[in-house]
C-alpha cells in the first residue's frame, strides 16, 4: 500500500468515527478519538480553512479537530482559534 504525504488521515479510519452518536463518556471518547486523528493529519490546516470558510458544506461531525459548536464559535468570534495539533511520537 502506498501512503502519500498528503493523504487525509481520516481516509484510513471508519467515517462514522467523525459523526459520533449517543451521549456521555462514550460520546466524548469518540469525539476525542476523531480529534486525535485530525491532529495527526497532514492536510489539517487546509481542512480547517475549508470547513471554516464553507460551514454549509460541513454542518455536522468532526472536521479539522473541531465540533460543529466549536466551528460556530470560531466563526462568530471572527478569529480562528484553532486547536493546537498534537505532536505524535511513534
Ligand atoms: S483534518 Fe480533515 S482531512 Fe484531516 S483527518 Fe480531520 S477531517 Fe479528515
Amino acid at each position: 500500500m502506498t501512503i502519500h504525504l498528503e493523504d487525509p488521515a481520516c481516509r484510513s479510519v471508519p467515517p462514522e468515527l467523525f459523526f459520533p452518536l449517543g451521549y456521555g463518556r462514550e460520546f466524548t471518547r469518540q469525539i476525542e478519538e476523531a480529534k486525535a486523528v485530525c491532529r495527526s493529519c497532514p492536510v489539517y490546516r487546509r481542512c480547517l480553512d475549508y470547513v471554516t470558510a464553507n460551514p454549509d458544506l460541513a454542518p455536522e461531525g468532526i472536521w479539522a479537530a473541531t465540533t460543529p459548536k466549536e466551528r460556530r464559535k470560531m466563526r462568530e468570534g471572527g478569529t480562528l482559534q484553532e486547536p493546537r495539533p498534537r505532536l505524535v511520537v511513534a
